[in-house]
Protein backbone atom coordinates (compact mmCIF):
# COMPACT_ATOMS: atom_id res chain seq x y z
CA UNK A 1 0.00 0.00 0.00
CA UNK A 2 2.75 2.69 0.52
CA UNK A 3 4.39 1.61 -2.65
CA UNK A 4 1.35 2.15 -4.21
CA UNK A 5 0.90 5.92 -2.81
CA UNK A 6 4.56 6.60 -2.77
CA UNK A 7 4.15 6.14 -6.68
CA UNK A 8 1.60 9.07 -7.05
CA UNK A 9 3.62 12.41 -7.50
CA UNK A 10 1.34 14.70 -5.29
CA UNK A 11 3.81 17.05 -5.20
CA UNK A 12 2.03 20.05 -3.85
CA UNK A 13 1.93 21.99 -7.13
CA UNK A 14 0.49 18.97 -8.71
CA UNK A 15 -3.21 17.57 -8.73
CA UNK A 16 -3.37 14.85 -6.79
CA UNK A 17 -6.53 13.78 -7.98
CA UNK A 18 -4.80 10.31 -9.66
CA UNK A 19 -4.21 9.40 -5.82
CA UNK A 20 -7.64 10.14 -4.84
CA UNK A 21 -9.51 8.24 -7.27
CA UNK A 22 -7.14 5.36 -6.71
CA UNK A 23 -8.22 5.89 -2.91
CA UNK A 24 -11.73 6.11 -3.63
CA UNK A 25 -11.72 2.78 -5.73
CA UNK A 26 -10.88 1.09 -3.37
CA UNK A 27 -12.85 2.10 -0.59
CA UNK A 28 -15.70 1.41 -3.23
CA UNK A 29 -14.08 -2.58 -3.81
CA UNK A 30 -14.92 -2.46 0.42
CA UNK A 31 -18.44 -0.96 0.03
CA UNK A 32 -17.30 2.54 1.18
CA UNK A 33 -18.62 5.29 -0.30
CA UNK A 34 -16.18 8.22 -0.63
CA UNK A 35 -16.81 12.37 -0.56
CA UNK A 36 -15.12 15.19 -2.16
CA UNK A 37 -14.53 18.41 -1.49
CA UNK A 38 -12.26 20.31 -4.40
CA UNK A 39 -10.40 23.35 -4.47
CA UNK A 40 -11.50 26.35 -6.86
CA UNK A 41 -10.20 24.94 -9.69
CA UNK A 42 -11.25 21.25 -9.24
CA UNK A 43 -7.70 19.80 -9.48
CA UNK A 44 -7.57 18.78 -6.03
CA UNK A 45 -9.62 17.08 -3.63
CA UNK A 46 -10.15 16.09 0.26
CA UNK A 47 -11.75 12.50 0.29
CA UNK A 48 -13.94 11.53 3.70
CA UNK A 49 -15.08 8.33 4.03
CA UNK A 50 -17.04 6.53 6.64
CA UNK A 51 -16.79 2.82 7.16
CA UNK A 52 -19.33 1.63 9.64
CA UNK A 53 -22.91 3.00 11.50
CA UNK A 54 -23.32 6.63 10.75
CA UNK A 55 -25.64 7.53 13.56
CA UNK A 56 -22.44 8.36 15.73
CA UNK A 57 -19.55 9.44 16.42
CA UNK A 58 -16.93 7.84 16.06
CA UNK A 59 -13.06 7.83 15.30
CA UNK A 60 -11.69 9.80 12.17
CA UNK A 61 -7.69 8.79 10.71
CA UNK A 62 -6.42 12.00 8.77
CA UNK A 63 -3.47 12.63 6.60
CA UNK A 64 -2.88 15.30 4.04
CA UNK A 65 -1.67 13.67 0.56
CA UNK A 66 0.50 15.94 -0.51
CA UNK A 67 3.97 16.38 -0.64
CA UNK A 68 6.95 18.59 -0.52
CA UNK A 69 9.04 19.37 -3.78
CA UNK A 70 12.18 17.13 -4.45
CA UNK A 71 13.57 19.70 -6.45
CA UNK A 72 17.52 20.56 -6.22
CA UNK A 73 17.65 17.70 -3.44
CA UNK A 74 20.28 15.28 -4.00
CA UNK A 75 18.87 11.65 -3.80
CA UNK A 76 19.99 8.32 -3.86
CA UNK A 77 16.93 7.02 -5.05
CA UNK A 78 13.94 7.19 -7.18
CA UNK A 79 11.86 9.25 -4.80
CA UNK A 80 8.97 8.19 -6.09
CA UNK A 81 9.53 4.19 -6.28
CA UNK A 82 9.86 3.33 -2.52
CA UNK A 83 12.96 1.12 -1.78
CA UNK A 84 13.53 -0.90 0.97
CA UNK A 85 16.90 -0.75 2.68
CA UNK A 86 18.69 -1.37 5.67
CA UNK A 87 15.02 -1.85 7.30
CA UNK A 88 13.76 1.41 6.14
CA UNK A 89 11.49 2.27 2.87
CA UNK A 90 12.69 5.37 1.03
CA UNK A 91 10.77 7.52 -1.20
CA UNK A 92 8.91 10.98 -0.66
CA UNK A 93 6.25 10.92 1.33
CA UNK A 94 7.09 7.78 3.53
CA UNK A 95 7.32 9.52 6.63
CA UNK A 96 5.36 12.50 5.91
CA UNK A 97 2.89 11.19 5.71
CA UNK A 98 1.71 8.57 3.65
CA UNK A 99 2.70 5.55 5.45
CA UNK A 100 0.16 6.35 8.26
CA UNK A 101 -2.51 6.69 5.18
CA UNK A 102 -1.61 3.65 3.65
CA UNK A 103 -0.95 1.25 7.01
CA UNK A 104 -4.92 2.72 7.67
CA UNK A 105 -6.01 1.79 4.50
CA UNK A 106 -4.07 -2.02 4.82
CA UNK A 107 -6.43 -2.22 7.26
CA UNK A 108 -9.60 -1.24 6.62
CA UNK A 109 -10.74 -4.93 4.76
CA UNK A 110 -10.34 -6.43 8.06
CA UNK A 111 -12.18 -3.38 10.21
CA UNK A 112 -15.16 -4.27 8.02
CA UNK A 113 -15.14 -8.02 7.63
CA UNK A 114 -15.13 -7.58 11.68
CA UNK A 115 -17.85 -5.13 11.91
CA UNK A 116 -17.86 -1.80 13.12
CA UNK A 117 -19.65 -1.02 15.99
CA UNK A 118 -18.75 2.10 16.18
CA UNK A 119 -17.64 4.05 13.08
CA UNK A 120 -14.03 4.56 11.32
CA UNK A 121 -13.87 7.67 9.37
CA UNK A 122 -11.24 8.43 6.94
CA UNK A 123 -10.04 12.10 6.22
CA UNK A 124 -7.59 12.84 3.33
CA UNK A 125 -6.39 16.74 2.56
CA UNK A 126 -4.66 18.27 -0.21
CA UNK A 127 -1.98 21.26 0.29
CA UNK A 128 -1.45 20.67 3.85
CA UNK A 129 2.46 21.89 2.79
CA UNK A 130 1.80 25.56 1.54
CA UNK A 131 -0.11 26.51 4.98
CA UNK A 132 -2.77 23.71 5.74
CA UNK A 133 -5.01 24.80 3.03
CA UNK A 134 -7.14 22.48 1.24
CA UNK A 135 -8.41 20.41 4.90
CA UNK A 136 -10.04 23.99 6.17
CA UNK A 137 -13.04 22.74 3.37
CA UNK A 138 -13.32 19.05 4.61
CA UNK A 139 -13.48 20.79 7.77
CA UNK A 140 -15.86 23.49 7.28
CA UNK A 141 -18.06 20.09 5.56
CA UNK A 142 -17.58 18.04 8.64
CA UNK A 143 -19.16 20.38 10.37
CA UNK A 144 -22.33 20.65 8.65
CA UNK A 145 -22.85 17.06 8.95
CA UNK A 146 -25.69 15.83 11.63
CA UNK A 147 -23.46 13.35 13.39
CA UNK A 148 -19.85 14.61 13.74
CA UNK A 149 -16.61 12.11 14.62
CA UNK A 150 -16.29 12.43 18.29
CA UNK A 151 -12.13 12.25 18.04
CA UNK A 152 -9.62 12.42 14.93
CA UNK A 153 -6.10 11.67 14.87
CA UNK A 154 -3.66 13.16 12.64
CA UNK A 155 -0.95 10.51 11.26
CA UNK A 156 1.64 13.18 11.12
CA UNK A 157 5.43 11.75 11.60
CA UNK A 158 5.81 11.86 15.83
CA UNK A 159 7.69 8.49 16.38
CA UNK A 160 4.10 7.05 17.03
CA UNK A 161 4.52 9.12 20.06
CA UNK A 162 0.98 10.84 21.11
CA UNK A 163 1.51 14.30 20.25
CA UNK A 164 -1.08 16.85 22.03
CA UNK A 165 0.26 20.19 21.88
CA UNK A 166 2.30 21.67 19.05
CA UNK A 167 2.79 25.39 18.35
CA UNK A 168 0.12 27.86 15.98
CA UNK A 169 1.75 29.93 12.88
CA UNK A 170 0.63 33.22 11.19
CA UNK A 171 2.77 34.29 8.56
CA UNK A 172 3.01 37.71 6.87
CA UNK A 173 4.09 39.43 3.79
CA UNK A 174 5.67 43.07 3.94
CA UNK A 175 5.93 45.51 0.70
CA UNK A 176 8.16 48.88 0.98
CA UNK A 177 7.49 50.97 -1.83
CA UNK A 178 9.88 53.74 -2.15
CA UNK A 179 11.54 56.36 -4.67
CA UNK A 180 13.85 54.90 -7.49
CA UNK A 181 16.61 57.05 -8.88
CA UNK A 182 20.30 56.43 -10.55
CA UNK A 183 22.76 56.05 -7.38
CA UNK A 184 24.27 58.90 -7.46
CA UNK A 185 22.16 60.63 -6.61
CA UNK A 186 21.22 58.26 -3.98
CA UNK A 187 20.01 60.59 -0.70
CA UNK A 188 17.51 62.72 -2.74
CA UNK A 189 15.52 58.90 -3.18
CA UNK A 190 14.29 56.31 -0.73
CA UNK A 191 15.83 53.28 -1.30
CA UNK A 192 12.90 50.48 -0.61
CA UNK A 193 15.74 47.90 0.26
CA UNK A 194 17.39 49.52 3.27
CA UNK A 195 14.46 51.02 4.79
CA UNK A 196 12.98 47.26 3.93
CA UNK A 197 15.93 46.39 6.17
CA UNK A 198 15.34 48.29 9.02
CA UNK A 199 11.78 46.52 9.63
CA UNK A 200 13.63 42.93 9.45
CA UNK A 201 15.96 44.15 11.60
CA UNK A 202 13.22 44.95 14.00
CA UNK A 203 11.82 41.83 13.52
CA UNK A 204 15.39 39.87 14.44
CA UNK A 205 15.24 42.02 17.82
CA UNK A 206 11.65 40.57 18.31
CA UNK A 207 12.90 37.37 18.04
CA UNK A 208 16.12 37.74 20.55
CA UNK A 209 14.04 39.24 23.26
CA UNK A 210 11.49 36.16 22.59
CA UNK A 211 14.18 33.85 23.25
CA UNK A 212 15.68 35.68 26.01
CA UNK A 213 12.30 36.55 28.15
CA UNK A 214 9.94 33.94 26.62
CA UNK A 215 6.95 33.88 27.46
CA UNK A 216 8.20 29.89 27.98
CA UNK A 217 6.65 26.63 27.79
CA UNK A 218 7.94 23.77 28.81
CA UNK A 219 8.13 20.55 26.34
CA UNK A 220 8.48 22.89 23.62
CA UNK A 221 11.71 22.89 21.27
CA UNK A 222 12.44 25.30 21.84
CA UNK A 223 10.47 26.24 24.93
CA UNK A 224 9.56 29.68 23.24
CA UNK A 225 7.71 31.26 20.45
CA UNK A 226 9.64 31.81 17.52
CA UNK A 227 10.15 34.64 14.50
CA UNK A 228 11.85 34.81 11.49
CA UNK A 229 12.22 36.46 7.73
CA UNK A 230 12.50 33.61 5.36
CA UNK A 231 12.70 35.45 2.40
CA UNK A 232 13.45 39.12 1.18
CA UNK A 233 13.47 40.34 -2.87
CA UNK A 234 14.46 44.03 -4.28
CA UNK A 235 16.37 46.04 -6.52
CA UNK A 236 17.27 45.02 -10.32
CA UNK A 237 21.37 46.71 -10.33
CA UNK A 238 23.40 48.36 -8.02
CA UNK A 239 23.41 51.59 -9.81
CA UNK A 240 19.56 51.89 -9.53
CA UNK A 241 18.20 53.06 -6.02
CA UNK A 242 15.49 50.46 -5.41
CA UNK A 243 12.03 51.44 -5.06
CA UNK A 244 10.44 48.38 -4.46
CA UNK A 245 11.47 45.47 -1.37
CA UNK A 246 9.14 42.97 -0.81
CA UNK A 247 10.06 40.14 2.89
CA UNK A 248 7.83 37.33 4.17
CA UNK A 249 8.51 36.69 7.84
CA UNK A 250 6.39 34.26 10.15
CA UNK A 251 5.73 33.88 14.07
CA UNK A 252 5.37 29.94 15.49
CA UNK A 253 3.93 30.70 18.63
CA UNK A 254 2.50 28.68 22.09
CA UNK A 255 -0.52 28.02 22.28
CA UNK A 256 -2.47 31.02 25.28
CA UNK A 257 0.30 33.13 23.40
CA UNK A 258 -0.61 36.71 22.74
CA UNK A 259 0.93 36.16 19.31
CA UNK A 260 -1.18 39.60 17.88
CA UNK A 261 0.97 41.51 20.11
CA UNK A 262 3.61 40.65 17.82
CA UNK A 263 2.02 41.85 14.27
CA UNK A 264 1.01 44.80 16.25
CA UNK A 265 4.16 46.00 17.12
CA UNK A 266 5.65 45.50 13.84
CA UNK A 267 3.42 47.30 12.45
CA UNK A 268 3.43 50.25 14.93
CA UNK A 269 7.09 50.12 14.31
CA UNK A 270 6.91 50.35 10.36
CA UNK A 271 4.51 53.32 10.33
CA UNK A 272 5.73 55.29 13.17
CA UNK A 273 9.65 55.19 12.83
CA UNK A 274 10.07 54.15 8.95
CA UNK A 275 7.32 55.43 6.59
CA UNK A 276 7.57 59.04 8.09
CA UNK A 277 11.28 59.15 7.54
CA UNK A 278 10.33 57.72 3.33
CA UNK A 279 7.33 59.79 3.08
CA UNK A 280 9.39 63.06 3.82
CA UNK A 281 11.58 62.47 0.81
CA UNK A 282 8.63 60.80 -1.03
CA UNK A 283 4.79 61.31 -0.16
CA UNK A 284 4.09 58.24 -2.05
CA UNK A 285 5.93 55.97 -0.66
CA UNK A 286 4.56 52.80 1.16
CA UNK A 287 4.58 49.82 3.88
CA UNK A 288 1.93 47.21 2.95
CA UNK A 289 1.09 43.91 5.04
CA UNK A 290 -0.83 41.31 4.61
CA UNK A 291 -1.19 38.09 5.96
CA UNK A 292 -0.86 35.09 4.06
CA UNK A 293 -1.44 32.32 5.85
CA UNK A 294 -1.42 30.39 9.52
CA UNK A 295 -2.86 27.55 11.58
CA UNK A 296 -4.07 27.14 15.20
CA UNK A 297 -1.81 26.06 18.28
CA UNK A 298 -2.99 22.41 19.27
CA UNK A 299 -3.84 21.88 22.86
CA UNK A 300 -5.85 19.04 23.77
CA UNK A 301 -5.50 18.05 27.91
CA UNK A 302 -4.01 14.98 28.51
CA UNK A 303 -7.51 13.51 29.69
CA UNK A 304 -9.25 14.07 27.00
CA UNK A 305 -11.19 11.22 26.06
CA UNK A 306 -8.56 11.81 22.69
CA UNK A 307 -5.21 11.70 24.78
CA UNK A 308 -6.24 8.59 26.66
CA UNK A 309 -7.58 6.48 23.54
CA UNK A 310 -4.47 7.24 21.38
CA UNK A 311 -2.02 6.41 24.41
CA UNK A 312 -3.98 3.06 24.38
CA UNK A 313 -3.42 2.54 20.75
CA UNK A 314 0.13 3.79 20.99
CA UNK A 315 1.12 1.66 24.21
CA UNK A 316 2.43 4.68 25.70
CA UNK A 317 1.98 6.18 29.06
CA UNK A 318 3.23 9.60 27.70
CA UNK A 319 1.59 12.62 25.80
CA UNK A 320 4.36 15.07 23.59
CA UNK A 321 4.80 18.85 22.43
CA UNK A 322 5.74 19.42 19.25
CA UNK A 323 7.24 23.18 17.50
CA UNK A 324 5.98 22.56 14.16
CA UNK A 325 2.08 22.46 12.86
CA UNK A 326 -0.41 20.32 11.53
CA UNK A 327 -3.99 20.04 10.66
CA UNK A 328 -4.17 19.07 14.22
CA UNK A 329 -5.39 22.28 15.65
CA UNK A 330 -7.68 22.76 12.54
CA UNK A 331 -9.41 19.75 13.71
CA UNK A 332 -9.68 20.83 17.15
CA UNK A 333 -10.27 24.27 16.57
CA UNK A 334 -13.28 22.90 14.29
CA UNK A 335 -14.82 21.43 17.62
CA UNK A 336 -13.26 17.60 16.79
CA UNK A 337 -10.44 16.93 19.99
CA UNK A 338 -7.74 16.18 18.53
CA UNK A 339 -4.51 14.40 18.41
CA UNK A 340 -1.16 13.47 16.71
CA UNK A 341 0.36 9.98 16.38
CA UNK A 342 1.72 8.04 13.34
CA UNK A 343 5.27 7.19 11.79
CA UNK A 344 8.48 8.15 10.99
CA UNK A 345 10.44 10.90 12.24
CA UNK A 346 9.95 14.51 11.64
CA UNK A 347 13.71 14.26 11.45
CA UNK A 348 13.15 12.78 8.25
CA UNK A 349 10.64 15.04 6.47
CA UNK A 350 11.38 16.87 3.64
CA UNK A 351 14.73 16.04 3.19
CA UNK A 352 16.80 14.56 0.58
CA UNK A 353 16.06 10.47 0.99
CA UNK A 354 13.44 10.89 3.11
CA UNK A 355 11.96 7.71 5.06
CA UNK A 356 10.20 5.41 7.62
CA UNK A 357 11.65 2.81 9.32
CA UNK A 358 10.11 -0.89 9.50
CA UNK A 359 9.89 -0.44 13.27
CA UNK A 360 8.06 2.57 12.76
CA UNK A 361 5.48 0.68 10.63
CA UNK A 362 5.25 -2.14 12.94
CA UNK A 363 4.38 0.28 16.01
CA UNK A 364 1.98 1.89 13.63
CA UNK A 365 0.48 -1.43 12.40
CA UNK A 366 0.25 -2.66 16.20
CA UNK A 367 -1.84 0.80 16.53
CA UNK A 368 -4.38 -0.46 14.14
CA UNK A 369 -5.10 -3.56 15.60
CA UNK A 370 -6.05 -1.91 18.92
CA UNK A 371 -8.45 -0.15 17.37
CA UNK A 372 -9.62 -2.75 15.88
CA UNK A 373 -10.12 -4.20 19.18
CA UNK A 374 -11.84 -0.43 20.14
CA UNK A 375 -14.30 -0.38 17.23
CA UNK A 376 -14.90 -4.01 15.76
CA UNK A 377 -17.40 -6.36 17.32
CA UNK A 378 -15.30 -9.21 17.37
ZN1 LIG B 1 3.12 16.40 6.99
Amino acid sequence: MIKSLIAFDTTSRESNLALIDWVRNYLNGLGIQSQLTFDDDERKANLYATAGPEDRGGVMLSGHTDVVPVDGQDWDTNPFAVTERDGRLYGRGTCDMKSFIAVALAHLPDFVERGLAIPLHLALSYDEEIGCVGVRRLIDQVRGFDVRPEMCVVGEPSDMKVVVAHKGKRSFACDVTGMAAHSSLAPSAVNAVEFAAEIVSFIRRKAKSLQSDGPFEEGFDPPHATVHTGLIQGGTQLNIVPDHCSFQFEIRYLPFDDHVGFIDDVRHFAENEILPEMRERFEASDIVFREMSGFPSLTTPDDAEVSQMCRHLAASNETAKVSFGTEAGLFSAGGIPTVVCGPGSVEQAHKPNEFVSLEQLAKCDAFMKRLKEKLCHN
